[in-house]
């Protein structure tokens, strides 16, 4: 063994003492501002976030009542008494909501309120952490404008293009019916592809204004039974039931509020899609169960149809998305992103399993608490 140079024993390195832990950890940090106040909700503390998020210093700040950065101005006590309660009575309170900066412009905060006791569990106070989310918020929501103005412009696109479309096929099939006998079969052939074009465009554009009112019309009376919303589906497709011999099962479903005309085409959609990928030699058994897992129910529609490679499993939910050629079984691929959008719409998720030749499962999510859309609201500036 070779004796080596002997390396200094390193010293641990000195950590500040109580009092500058707190100066480090909470009153020079900037990036959120971390403040104290009374049972009253007077003041009592103040960080450089404060000064940097909100606008106030150290001075401007101390012995003013927190409710001066809530808004809106007329309710500001109100919602700051509100938050102050439900912490005291729940531990803490979490809010997402405009607040406003020294200089009247308003920020999206993300705020943190926790209730302070004492060792024999009096009451001494709140503290509060706030952190600057206007920039995430101001993206978000032009996201959402944009996604708006794309609906509006699908919308508009496909109810105007309805109108020129209607002559063509009018026309086409008035020339069809009148004229046909007088052309020679080439002239017919060409005829043909005419007006299964036009009635093809027809069922595009309506699926299309489909899928762009989805999000216009939710706010019509919500159902409770899912069950009946089943059975109101299955009675639409009561014909192509009969004519498949299949057979539709499902266990007890629940309730919850949800759009009664969207929860109909959803279902009639997805079972509309396990009776058409039907394998053309297997008898179609389809069944619909739900379960509860944590917050959410899954609702699962299984089928033994033809089934499709799991690498298109996400691609399938988006418009004019086909697996399966025209020839073989008619559609537009618009059905599964309209599910998309009404289970989206109602705050859930859904997504597909499924193999070649072993069948599909469509699994969707729906929240307890029935719709959980995200809230869209407008950054407000204005004077204090
Ligand atoms: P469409 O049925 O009009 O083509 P959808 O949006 O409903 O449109 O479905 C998109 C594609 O997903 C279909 O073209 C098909 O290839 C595939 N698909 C949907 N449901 C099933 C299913 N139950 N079994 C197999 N493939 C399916």
């Amino acid at each position: 063994m070779t004796q080596g140079h002997e390396s200094p024993i390193p010293t641990a390195p000195q950590w500040p003492r109580e009092h500058d832990l707190y100066r480090y950890q909470v009153r020079e940090a900037t990036q959120y501002a971390m403040f104290m106040m009374d049972v009253e909700g007077i003041l009592v503390s103040w960080n450089r976030g404060v000064e940097k998020i909100l606008g106030f210093a150290e001075e401007e700040w101390i012995g003013k009542h927190a409710s001066m950065i809530f808004t809106p101005a007329e309710q500001a006590i109100e919602v700051c008494q509100a938050e102050m309660r439900f912490a005291e009575e729940q531990g803490c309170s979490t809010d997402i909501r405009w607040h406003l900066r020294k200089d009247g412009t308003e920020l999206f905060a993300h705020g943190f309120m926790t209730a302070i006791r004492s060792d024999d569990s009096k009451l001494l106070g709140f503290s509060k952490i706030v952190s600057d989310e206007t920039k995430n918020k101001l993206l978000q929501d032009s996201l959402t404008e944009s996604n708006e103005a794309l609906e509006q412009f699908a919308y508009v696109a496909s109810h105007d293009l309805q109108e020129p479309l209607r002559t063509v096929t009018t026309f086409a099939e008035l020339l069809e019916r009148r004229y046909k006998e007088s052309l020679d079969s080439e002239g017919g052939e060409i005829l043909d592809v005419i007006v299964k074009a036009t009635r093809r465009m027809n069922t595009l554009i309506q699926d299309l204004l489909t899928y762009a009112r989805v999000q216009t019309e939710m706010d019509r009376p919500g159902s409770y039974a899912l069950d009946q919303d089943l059975e109101t589906a299955l009675t639409q497709l009561q014909g192509l039931i009969e004519q498949t011999n299949a057979v539709v099962t499902h266990d007890a479903l629940p309730a919850i509020e949800a759009d009664q005309g969207q929860m109909v085409r959803l279902f009639q959609n997805l079972v509309g899609n396990a009776l058409k990928y039907r394998k053309p030699d297997v008898l179609p058994t389809i069944h619909v169960s739900a379960k509860l897992e944590g917050p959410v129910w899954i609702i699962s529609v299984a089928d033994n149809g033809i089934g499709f490679e799991p690498k298109f499993a996400k691609d399938i939910f988006l418009p004019f998305k086909r697996l399966h050629g025209q020839q073989e079984y008619q559609g537009t691929g618009v059905g599964l992103a309209i599910c998309r959008r009404i289970v989206e719409g109602h705050g859930g998720r859904i997504w597909a399993e499924s193999q070649p030749g072993e069948g599909s499962t469509f699994h969707f999510s729906l929240p307890l608490e029935g719709k959980a859309v995200p809230k869209y609201t407008r950054p407000v500036t204005r004077g204090l």
